[in-house]
């Protein structure tokens, strides 16, 4: 709804479309006199619940990125622009033909946390009350669904526990698997904001980095990667041994503890510390406070959940907190966070394979009946669908011939990229639909619907503390691109069903769901939004950001749960879980000697289709990279920049290593420059997930991962593949400015490597190649005939080309036999100028760029403030965050990059700041 209306002006609040911290967001929309509506200004809601008014830096630049350009905008079959109804009426017919011949199960969608949940809820009635199978599977599967695992073994429900303000009230806050300041940036800078007003506050991270999260910590456990359970197993049997165990707690409201007790007692300190590989005081350390502190919060994330063993882990950190009663009251409580926006949406509405709608389980007889009832569906799945690696792999094995892939891109997402790239190509039907008009997925599409994206869509998501906030349509759908719930209805109707999908706006679907979660529950089922299930299309407008459940006992919401110890087990008591350590299926070797990671970095947004397209967020980190630690780095005789080729067993067998010419010239293969970074440990390399084969040669890193999987929830692991890595050397390093777009398929063709980025001007491509200048000029001319001159210039260790049309410098080319460091942003400034003064080439060739443009990577990206002049000022005198934000501005906005400040401050300040301190500690003590 309007907040507030002057002129032609109105101002909006919806929420942010990325991460599961669910931001409130106000849009300013402005109608010009044809009465096009544009969006003009965004900035966080100051009222919503979750970022009182903060946004990160992906959050701020949203309308950046919220362009036409690179959309969907028609139908497609087969390629070929098509009219809804001929897409509706091929993917209906075609759904019924292979139903018919093969059964339901023949057929399965794969959604995403990115649908709002009026689709998922529409997604998962057509899939499991019409079609009658329960091959509904997302990619939440490969975020949190360990955690749902988890939660739903101890409390015999998907509840969290928690909500953001217990990250705050916490004495002691445990960090497990998560790099929240890059990945949750406005929680973290809540909790940032926590422990400055709260000193005593202690953070505790645990992960196998040293992360930007770590610049927080009081204590950094960087235990070796797949140890988690052995830690908390330990942590038991060390409160156990200290008597600081909650017995009253654990006799009134849970089962099982003694069978926990006892499996968890061999794990001694010193066998955990050896086992998890950090030393016995850091343990020790650890331990003394988790038994010491009254409120404790372990929030974890995907270093625990995409794991083989996510949901062990994540019990063995639940049994901890049930062990100690420190879970049902303030500042206490094992979180997960969600990764997606809409995570938690998808999770209420039954978007996994193994859920019914509205938390019902599939395999409980009379959850199916009363979802079967209400729904007055002919039908109803009986029995769990496949699971999203399983479901990839029964497409490979031809069991399943039809798939309705919607908002997600699983050639980027999901592992074994080779397996899902077969799966797609034998698959009988592959349906895509997207907003955007092209991903490694869309490459497989026989039908390509167009979708609306953010600031179109119209509905509810839930974030990580179980808050429904509105996403609100404000702009009208580009081109003919339809709503996901609505798209989903004209199928469903077109495969004839008549009844059940006669909606005409997403409240409608919201009203139905929310009797859903009404229908035979009385206090039975954690998820009742019984209180909302009567509303007008004018109070669902209207909604504001409220936690489930939402009932006659709590009309307004429900901040934190099990505040009365019950819980929704057969026994009302919440369930200790035995746990095991499993150690990580691939295991490293002497051929594959290095464990990879992954994840995310600061300012990008799972596969790129959107923040991709910001220059802005693109300079942060502008191509994708491996992590390595010095020593590694060394007895490779690694220096940064180089390229290494990296191979796991699944992808090249180890015979194949052997023969280094095939493998180094091998196209395709996952190839990265490498960053020395002493926060890796030793033997352990990381690198990003987004980039993929529409931006980059060889960058889809999930290629590297195998099947693995955890047994129970089916969370791939993402985390830990054995890798062999070998160092790749090319004739020539270069850097190509253009003002136009090279479309991949040209750049594939002519580079070995490439990646490719958006600068402010055009487009910039890094690359490496064996082929002469002069072919890499021809090449160039023949792909650019309009410009019209062509300027070469060389020096000792660097050839530039300028290449102008109608005396505008277009293109820029820098060569040279090594790697090149030169400043994009000061390249891109000679872009699209009229004369490229011979001053400017000379600095091109001897790499000294003007002043202006000496600023080196960019670290915060709101006010543009690059790493050397950082350093500068901190040598200069600023000695700390502040001190900075102060002189130069950096992190006084959106806050994402002040961990990384941090860490330049420790890194970069001068020792006398250190002395300078002191006096001035022992002057005040004096004074
Ligand atoms: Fe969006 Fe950033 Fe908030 Fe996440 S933290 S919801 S990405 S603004």
């Amino acid at each position: 709804m309007p907040k507030e209306n002057k002129c032609n002006a109105s101002l909006f609040s919806t929420t942010c479309p990325y991460c599961g911290v669910g931001c409130g967001v106000d849009v300013t929309i402005e109608a010009d006199a044809n009465a096009d509506k544009k969006l003009t200004d965004l900035r966080g809601s100051s009222d919503h619940p979750a970022n009182f008014g903060r946004l990160c830096v992906k959050g701020s630049k949203l309308l950046e990125t919220n362009t036409i350009s690179g959309r969907l905008l028609s139908p497609m079959i087969n390629n070929k622009k098509a009219s809804w109804d001929d897409a509706i009426t091929h993917a209906a017919s075609k759904l019924n033909q292979i139903i018919a011949q093969h059964g339901p199960d023949s057929v399965a969608f794969y959604v995403s946390g990115q649908l709002l949940t009026e689709d998922y809820y529409i997604a998962n009635k057509l899939m499991k009350g019409y079609i009658g199978s329960a091959n509904i599977d997302t990619n939440s599967r490969l975020c949190m669904s360990s955690a749902v695992a988890a939660y739903q073994r101890a409390f015999g429900a998907d509840a969290v526990p928690c909500c953001y303000e217990d990250l705050e009230q916490a004495e002691l806050l445990i960090l497990v698997g998560s790099n929240a300041a890059w990945t949750h940036p406005v929680l973290f800078q809540r909790i940032e904001r926590a422990k400055k007003l709260n000193p005593d506050m202690q953070v505790v991270t645990i992960d196998p980095r040293r992360t930007a999260t770590s610049e927080l910590a009081d204590i950094h456990l960087a235990i070796k990667p797949g140890t988690d359970v052995v830690l908390f197993n330990g942590l038991l049997a060390y409160l156990a041994a200290h008597d600081t165990l909650d017995i009253s707690y654990i006799s009134s409201y849970t089962q099982g503890f003694a069978k926990v007790l006892n499996n968890c007692a061999p794990w001694t300190i010193d066998k955990v510390a050896k086992q998890c590989d950090v030393t016995e005081l850091q343990l020790l350390s650890f331990y003394k406070l988790f038994s010491q502190t009254d409120k404790v919060v372990t929030a974890y994330c995907m270093g625990v959940n995409q794991s083989s063993s996510g949901t062990d882990k994540a019990n063995s950190i639940i049994n901890s907190h049930l062990a100690t009663g420190k879970i049902g009251r303030e500042g206490c409580g094992p979180f997960s966070l969600t990764g997606q926006p809409n995570a938690m949406g998808g999770r209420e509405v039954g978007g996994l394979a193994n859920m019914l709608a509205c938390h019902m389980n599939i395999e409980n007889p009379e959850h199916r009946q009363t979802v079967q009832n209400y729904w007055q569906s002919p039908t109803i799945a009986d029995k769990p669908g496949f699971k999203a690696v399983d479901l990839f792999e029964n497409i490979n094995n031809g069991k399943v011939k039809a798939v309705w892939i919607m908002a997600t891109n699983p050639m980027v997402s999901m592992p074994n990229r080779q397996k899902i790239a077969k799966a797609l190509k034998k698959c009988e039907l592959v349906v895509v639909s997207e907003c955007v008009s092209k991903n490694d997925t869309l490459d497989y599409a026989h039908i390509a619907l167009p979708a609306t994206g953010w600031s179109e869509k119209d509905g509810t998501v839930t974030n990580s503390e179980r808050r429904i906030s509105r996403q609100r349509g404000l702009l009208p759908a580009p081109g003919e691109a339809k709503h996901d719930w609505k798209i989903m209805c004209d199928v469903a109707k077109a495969m004839g069903f008549t009844s059940g999908f006669n909606f005409d706006s997403p409240s409608e679907i919201f009203a139905e769901y929310t009797g859903l979660t009404k229908a035979d529950n009385q206090g039975s089922r954690d998820l009742d939004l019984s209180a909302l299930c009567n509303i007008t299309e004018t109070q669902y407008n209207r909604l504001r950001p409220v936690q489930w459940p939402v009932n006659k006992s709590a009309p307004d919401g429900t901040k934190r749960l099990f505040t009365d110890g019950k819980f929704y087990t057969q026994s009302g008591k919440a369930q200790f879980v035995v746990t095991e350590f499993v150690a990580p299926e691939q295991l490293t070797n002497s051929y594959f000697p290095f464990i990879l990671n992954s994840g995310r970095v600061r300012d990008q947004w799972h596969s790129m289709t959107r923040t991709g397209k910001s220059s802005e967020l693109t300079a942060h980190i502008n191509r994708p990279y491996l992590a390595i630690h010095v020593k590694d780095a060394e007895s490779l005789m690694l220096n940064n920049n180089d390229l290494v080729s990296l191979s796991a067993a699944h992808f090249n067998n180890a015979a194949h290593l052997q023969n280094t010419t095939l493998h180094y010239r091998q196209k395709n293969q996952v190839m990265l420059p490498i960053v020395i970074d002493n926060n890796q440990r030793q033997g352990e390399v990381f690198a990003p997930i987004h980039w993929s084969a529409s931006n980059a040669s060889s960058a889809s890193i999930t290629s590297l991962y195998t099947d693995a999987n955890d047994k129970i929830s089916g969370q791939p692991e993402l985390k830990h593949a054995a890798v062999n890595l070998q160092k790749v050397t090319y004739q020539h390093y270069g850097q190509l400015f253009i003002q136009q777009d090279l479309k991949v398929e040209w750049l594939r063709e002519y580079f070995d490597y490439f990646v490719t980025s958006p600068v402010e001007k055009g487009q910039l491509v890094f690359f490496a190649t064996d082929q002469p200048l002069a072919v890499i000029k021809r090449n160039l001319q023949l792909q650019l005939p309009l410009y019209d001159e062509w300027i070469g210039a060389s020096g000792t260790i660097l050839n530039s080309i300028c290449a102008m049309r109608q005396g505008v410098t277009t293109l820029i080319l820098l060569i040279t036999p090594n790697h090149i460091d030169v400043d994009p942003s000061w390249i891109d400034s000679l872009l699209n100028s009229k004369n490229v003064t011979s001053e400017q080439l000379h600095g091109l060739l001897n790499q000294q760029p003007d002043k202006q443009f000496k600023q080196g990577k960019l670290v915060c990206s709101c006010f543009k403030v690059g790493e050397n002049t950082i350093i500068d000022a901190i040598k200069a005198g600023c000695n700390s965050v502040d001190s900075l934000g102060r002189l130069l501005q950096c992190g006084t906005n959106c806050g994402s990059c002040k961990s990384e400040l941090s860490q330049m401050v420790k890194q970069y300040k001068p020792n006398k700041f250190f002395i300078e301190q002191d006096q001035l500690i022992a002057l005040e003590a004096i004074s």
